[in-house]
């Protein structure tokens, strides 16, 4: 279904999660190409990235249990077989976003990554899941990240860049690309922006530790410094992709705009800063 057609989102994330997983048709949406060789198949709530590679397909995250339908359908939709998945990397330890490893490894036997930190932080704290009642199927990953050693699968290499702050463990993950010429670009994802898990209410009522925030502001300032062309969210809104995808025409890629990333960033610098100042 195309975007547009949608109800719009909820305001409150944890209603766009409850929405998502009981009623994911309301926010199922057409996969789109946002780089060579690298769709979209997230829904209208929250992203997933494919790749293709020259050994198969890598999945960017999963959404969530109740919804990983769509991300089949969109496989299918894009001429794909599940069966060529082969990796699936996670950015962080969130329900909505490794939600459906579980059905998707069981279908596909694809392999999992995710952070050390992130994979230990949710058998630490499993409650951080945030799964709010919608079912979990537990997995194991089979490798974890290296920051200094790029993921690899055929001809696609995507580096790594554990960004703590949203989560222990939340990693960005950048890969090259190219623009509507041809040229060499920089494609990036963030691995989880959101600054809800670090207001004084959240870390007190989840028993959290206040340091979190220096960590956010320290990986929004190593991450501010990458060159970024095409900015891929964790959650499609943070940076306005669906109201860019209307922009797509033949041999015009509107996910291509280099202001994207650093006002992204410093969007979220500023905010944490607030959080930290004790004006928000
Ligand atoms: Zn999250």
């Amino acid at each position: 279904m195309n975007s547009l057609a949608l109800p719009p989102l909820p305001t409150d994330p944890h209603e766009c999660l409850i929405q998502g997983c009981d009623r994911p048709w309301e926010v199922a949406v057409d996969p789109f190409l946002v780089a060579p060789r690298t769709w979209y198949v997230g829904n209208n709530w929250v992203g997933a990235y494919l790749l293709e590679s020259s050994d198969g397909l890598i999945l960017i995250d999963t959404t969530m249990q109740p919804q990983v339908y769509l991300v089949f359908e969109s496989i299918r939709k894009l001429g794909f077989h599940p069966e060529q998945l082969k990796l699936i990397l996670i950015s962080h330890m969130h329900y909505d976003h490794l939600g459906g490893v579980r059905p998707l490894v069981e279908a596909t036997g694809a392999k999992v990554m995710m952070s050390r930190e992130d994979w230990a932080f949710l058998q630490d704290r499993p409650d951080q899941l945030l799964n709010m009642g919608r079912p979990f199927g537990s997995f194991t990953p089979d490798a974890f990240y290296n920051d200094n050693r790029p993921v690899v699968l055929g001809d696609r290499s995507i580096r790594t860049m554990l960004t703590p702050g949203h989560t222990p463990g939340t990693t960005s993950f950048f890969f090259d690309s190219a623009n509507d010429q041809g040229d060499p670009v920089l494609c990036g994802m963030h691995g989880g922006v959101g600054v809800i898990t670090l207001t004084d209410e959240w870390l007190g009522e989840h028993d959290l530790p206040v340091e979190w925030r220096q960590d956010y502001l320290d990986a929004m300032l190593k991450l501010r410094e990458m060159p970024v062309d095409i900015t891929l969210g964790s959650h499609p809104a943070q940076v306005r992709m669906m109201d860019r995808v209307r922009d797509i025409a033949p041999g015009h890629n509107p996910f291509v705009d280099a202001a994207v990333w650093p006002k992204l960033i410093d969007g979220r610098i500023a905010m944490i800063r607030d959080i930290m100042a004790g004006t928000k």
